[in-house]
């Protein structure tokens, strides 16, 4: 597959932090800032003009999935473009509040745990053929997300034993399976459900669930691009080593806890590398593949850079090689030179609230769009690609068909509802065109709809 299409779920951490003494239930807060989206397409799970998905599910962790996106910075820019929408989301909230009498803030935390030990996802969604195997896929691709933490964890505060101790991942003390159908009852790595979003004959959509969300838009790079990269080496049914791991849920733990990347992995095998000598083994073989068959984007070299920085740094414990591109080691050296400088402990309450406010999207509070202001922290974006994102879908993929549809719908005010394949226009004669094809940017069906839309009924 020459092309691929990616799709990346952020739920985000709501907290209510009220300046008059009065609370609000999470339920209350969530309400409050779903209020105009409720507003605007009469239901809190509602498509937006470009082409993405917001929604509250259950319990009050407001949801961003981007458009489909067949491109690696586009995809950033539609994931950083779900901030801004979250943003002006709670400006409205927090007015509103204020007129019934409220005083207070909201926040937003890109992070994947709350203070109630709660967790939330990131998922990243890639399409991948049919004809892969789906086991040999997973055997060949759990060894590397179990050790991509050391990549891009978010890093974390974590207790052990009586100790706190900084952690390279989130969402690793939250995995229980390796591979499993359902996404929050027992939190698999990989999610099985087969819902492909497309033409179920020939493509798969891998649901990838164990990943950190990612403040810094190099993380999120090298996240995503590695992976890709994996993929395709996967894909390619080129030989591969069996790197399949004995237990990877131990193994992801472990390897989180130890910030070394020196952690022993138990193999199938009975061969016992570390987290790093697993993480080389793959790069080697990524690189090798991309020597044979060339690099199929312009940002390849850039994440083989990346990569290969991170091992470093982390095998040299020079952490200052990647303290403004990765997300634990910018936080590492937030967290760590505020602890020496005050002389507070990692258990200290201040430091709580330093790893919290690390991830709140506020760029006027956050600490890391402080971080990243002061030039503490890399970007890959030019801000107007975000700006861009907000208001546009990628115009590569399925999403310029929706976001058409969607846009014509809304302009004669006429009733329709859509998800990632179906547009339904539902008045008169209506109408329903599914669009099987992400790749498509164009469907005369929907052009059609869109006509019958423009005529008076
Ligand atoms: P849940 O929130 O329960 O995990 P979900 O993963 O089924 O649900 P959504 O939250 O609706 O679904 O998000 C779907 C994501 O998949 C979006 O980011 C979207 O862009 C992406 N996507 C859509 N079609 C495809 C496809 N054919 N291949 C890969 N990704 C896709
Ligand atoms: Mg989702
Ligand atoms: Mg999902």
């Amino acid at each position: 597959m020459d092309r691929r299409i990616f799709g990346l779920e952020t739920e985000f951490g709501l907290n209510y932090v009220p300046s008059d003494g009065r609370r609000l239930t999470p339920e209350d807060a969530a309400r409050h800032l779903f209020r105009p989206v409720v507003a605007w397409g009469r239901s809190s799970n509602v498509f937006l003009n470009n082409g993405s998905r917001l929604y509250l599910d259950v319990g009050s962790h407001p949801e961003y999935a981007t458009a489909e996106c067949d491109q690696l910075l586009q995809l950033i820019a539609h994931d950083r473009a779900g901030e801004t929408v979250m943003l002006d989301l709670v400006e409205q909230a927090e007015e509103q509040l204020l007129e019934e009498g409220h005083e207070g803030r909201l926040f937003l935390f890109k992070n994947n745990v709350d203070s109630a030990g709660n967790s939330y996802g990131c998922h990243e969604n890639y399409l991948i053929p049919r004809k892969v195997e789906f086991k040999r896929l997973a055997d060949m691709l759990i060894p590397f997300l179990v050790t991509r933490q050391l990549l891009c964890g978010a890093g974390h505060l974590v207790q052990i034993e009586d100790e706190t101790k900084f952690v390279f991942s989130q969402r690793a003390d939250h995995m229980w399976e390796g591979v499993s159908s359902a996404t929050t009852r027992s939190r698999p790595i990989i999610n099985t459900r087969d819902e492909p979003h497309a033409d179920a004959q020939y493509h798969r959509r891998l649901h990838v669930i164990v990943g950190d969300s990612s403040m810094s838009e190099t993380t999120q790079l090298l996240k995503i691009g590695a992976t890709d990269l994996v993929l395709r080496l996967i894909e390619s049914g080129e030989i591969y080593h069996d790197l399949r791991l004995e237990n990877p849920i131990r193994s992801i733990r472990s390897i989180s806890h130890a910030f070394t990347g020196q952690t022993v992995v138990r193999l199938m095998s009975g061969d016992e590398p570390t987290a790093l000598q697993l993480q080389w083994k793959i790069l080697e073989l990524v690189k090798g593949f991309v020597a044979r068959h060339g690099a199929h984007h312009d940002q390849v070299e850039r994440v083989l850079e990346l990569w290969e920085r991170v091992l470093v740094a982390v095998e040299s414990q020079n952490f200052s090689l990647i303290d403004q591109d990765i997300d634990w080691a910018i936080k590492h050296k937030l967290i760590t030179g505020y602890a020496a400088k005050n002389n507070l402990g990692l258990d200290s309450h201040r430091i709580a609230q330093l790893n919290l406010t690390y991830h709140d999207i506020d760029p006027t509070r956050g600490l890391f769009h402080l971080l990243r202001r002061r030039g503490l922290a890399s970007s890959v974006l030019d801000p107007q690609a975000i700006a861009d994102a907000v208001e546009n879908p990628p115009a590569t993929t399925r999403a310029a068909i929706r976001s058409k549809f969607i846009r014509a719908a809304r302009e004669t005010g006429r009733r329709y509802s859509t998800d990632w394949v179906h547009m339904k226009y539902e008045e008169g004669e209506g109408g329903v065109v599914l669009c099987k094809d992400p790749f498509a940017t164009t469907n005369s069906a929907v052009d059609e709809l869109i006509e019958m839309m423009r005529r008076p009924v």
